[in-house]
């Protein structure tokens, strides 16, 4: 028996001593990455304080000129490190210290053909790239797929959103990640197996922890990815490029590069608590600016008029009654959403815009990015798909004094489709707009990318609560899945906050708001986005506590710091954000009971602090309320409820 047991440990040392060929830890050494080349197929496996987040995984890409996923020699590896600090003022956090320990594998394939794979591992994050060398006269190559992929422990439950199928939804413009969450699902549930999953996915690995999967620094020169379908076979969800469905067929799927390339950053976050996946700033963290601002973009809130009085208040009255609120409330915007071309016209627009201005309101102006991508009717179509019409019109919007644009209604994730984006955002920098994108993608890093880049809807918003009982029904539930999944990797654009009790112009009879005014109020810190396009309507200013106006004219929309206080996705969400020395702390309870917490609160410990709550009878209320020196702080929220301690 002792000599068997000798053999099968030398015989398991031994396969470990050649099948390992690469390590790399983070910098507090918990966060461990193996690399190793198996029967020519590239592998890496992810611990986290020594238990198994990602078992052995493949790597790899397919190119038109070599496979790099089979037939693998492992050539080489060199170690370096980074260390930067970087300042964003978008995004959740303003200054970031990254320090990352870096491994580069070095591999060629059986054509002798050269590829890296590039590992930063930072203290709960993984970024990793593939970087391809020429090869001899080629210089260019169309990478047609990857072999990446993740393969998680049995016990592992999922919190995906399916990919929405091509061409189909409203006008046909889907894929626009708008499909909504399946929480705690075992791997390989569900009913959509057809299109995988969107970016971000969360990933609950037992009692051992959290994984956040996802990509940044996806620019004109490359396609968006998604997560394939679980295959049951090999356990593993796979990088899966659009399908080539998308745009009417229009475009291919895979990448065409120049050589030498490099593919998006693959990213891991990964912790034994959710605190690393609300926190995360590795999206902006190994990107870089692709340009300079061509001036101060200025971020803030905005009136939106279309979220509740919907189409009929695209005309002239409506908006100066909008434009009048914002004014009111002291806000620095109003977006002007669809049909304005027809409805008010290009030459009464000039006009409005004077008016707003002369309340010290600025104005967003929709667009249509169509084109050729879909059938969404709405106009101005044809003006952003188009070089040339589109420095035409960016240059009359500046002109006539328009700061930023909505652009609505993309056709998927393809290389095309991306460098629309980039293409949008690189001239209406040059002609000083800021870029709100809606029927969209995800942002992949977009907000340090891009200066003029705002945000992107990328969820399923506000105006779902205005058309579907649905999700009026799962309002409270949606709402705390955002802050871990959607809403941690890049700005969201939700246009929410309605104080309206029923969310019709009437504020009467239909549509029913069935969340209370304080889990109104706490989106407005929960969600974040760069710019805000709230949902406040004129009578809300007479209609609901003034309390609830002085909150909504105060709260910021950008933050020095983001952190994780409590909850779980799809059960509760506690959050704190602070702006300069202002902490806004906010929760929200989706469950059917009233959620008792004891947060721990040190950065507010001893402090008076102004908070909004609901009754048992669900009515806001606010009163001051002292932390107690240790920082302890004890909530009620009551179902479908929130709160706020500011
Ligand atoms: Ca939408």
């Amino acid at each position: 028996m002792k000599i068997q047991l000798i053999v099968v440990l030398l015989l398991f040392s031994l396969t470990s001593v050649i099948a390992q060929d690469a390590v790399v830890s983070s910098p507090d050494k918990q966060l461990k990455v193996s690399v190793s080349v198996t029967e020519g197929k590239p592998f890496y496996s992810v611990t986290y304080k020594n238990r198994v987040m990602l078992e052995n995984s493949p790597l790899g890409l397919k190119t038109n000129e070599g496979d790099f996923s089979s037939g693998i020699k492992f050539l080489s590896k060199s170690d370096s490190s980074i260390d930067k600090n970087y300042t964003q003022a978008k995004i959740k956090k303003s200054q970031i210290h990254y320090v990352a320990n870096v491994l580069t594998c070095s591999f060629e394939n059986a054509q002798q053909r050269k590829i890296k794979i590039v590992f930063q591992v930072s203290n709960n994050d993984i970024a990793f790239r593939y970087e391809l060398a020429t090869m001899g006269q080629r210089l260019v190559c169309v990478v047609e797929k990857e072999a990446t992929g993740y393969r998680f422990p049995s016990e592992t439950t999922t919190f995906l959103s399916p990919m929405m199928a091509p061409m189909t939804g409203f006008a046909r413009s889907a894929p626009s990640y708008e499909s909504g969450y399946q929480v705690d699902a075992p791997m390989g549930s569900g009913n959509f197996k057809q299109d995988g999953y969107v970016f971000p996915g969360l990933f609950h690995i037992g009692n051992n922890g959290w994984v956040l999967l996802s990509e940044t620094g996806v620019s004109g020169l490359y396609c968006a990815s998604h997560l394939s379908d679980y295959a049951k076979e090999t356990g593993t969800y796979k990088v899966e490029y659009p399908n080539p469905k998308q745009n009417n067929g229009f475009g291919s799927s895979g990448a065409a590069i120049s050589l030498p390339g490099v593919t998006p950053w693959r990213t891991i976050t990964v912790g034994e608590n959710l605190k690393p996946v609300v926190e995360t700033t590795i999206p902006f963290d190994v990107v870089e600016p692709l340009y300079e601002p061509s001036q101060n973009y200025k971020f803030g809130k905005a009136t939106w008029s279309w979220i509740v009085w919907q189409d009929a208040s695209m005309n002239w009255d409506d908006q100066v009654k909008f434009i009048d609120l914002a004014s009111s409330l002291k806000w620095g915007y109003i977006l002007i959403d669809a049909l304005w071309d027809n409805n008010i016209g290009k030459e009464k627009i000039k006009d409005l815009i004077k008016y707003a201005n002369s309340k010290n309101v600025d104005v967003f102006l929709w667009y249509n990015s169509n084109g050729a991508a879909n059938d969404a009717p709405q106009g101005p179509r044809n003006k952003m798909n188009n070089a040339i019409e589109r420095k035409k019109e960016m240059k009359w919007l500046k002109q006539i004094g328009v700061k930023g644009l909505k652009v609505d209604f993309f056709g998927g994730d393809k290389q095309e489709t991306i460098r629309l984006y980039e293409d949008i955002l690189s001239d209406a920098n040059d002609y000083g707009l800021m870029i709100d994108f809606h029927g969209a993608t995800v942002p992949r890093g977009w907000e340090r990318m891009y200066p003029n880049y705002i945000g992107s809807e990328a969820v399923l918003a506000s105006e779902m609560l205005i058309f579907s009982q649905g999700v009026r029904d799962a309002e409270a539930f949606n709402a705390t899945l955002h802050p871990f999944i959607r809403n941690t990797v890049g700005n969201m654009e939700f246009g929410g906050v309605l104080l309206n009790k029923f969310l019709v112009k009437s504020n009467q009879n239909r549509n029913q708001r069935l969340t209370t005014d304080a889990f109104q109020l706490a989106t407005a810190v929960l969600f974040q986005n760069s710019v805000q396009m709230f949902g406040l309507t004129p009578n809300n200013l007479t209609d609901v506590p003034a309390f609830e106006i002085e909150f909504m004219k105060k709260v910021p929309t950008t933050w020095d710091e983001t952190l994780y206080i409590d909850g779980y996705p799809g059960k509760s969400v506690v959050i704190a954000r602070r702006n300069g020395n202002q902490w806004y702390i906010a929760g929200a309870n989706a469950t059917k009971e009233v959620l008792k917490l004891k947060l721990n609160l040190p950065f507010v410990a001893g402090k008076k602090l102004n908070f909004y709550n609901d009754d048992a009878a669900k009515n806001i209320y606010n009163k001051e309320v002292s932390i107690n020196k240790s920082g302890e702080f004890e909530v009620e929220i009551q179902p479908n409820g929130g709160f706020v301690l500011k």
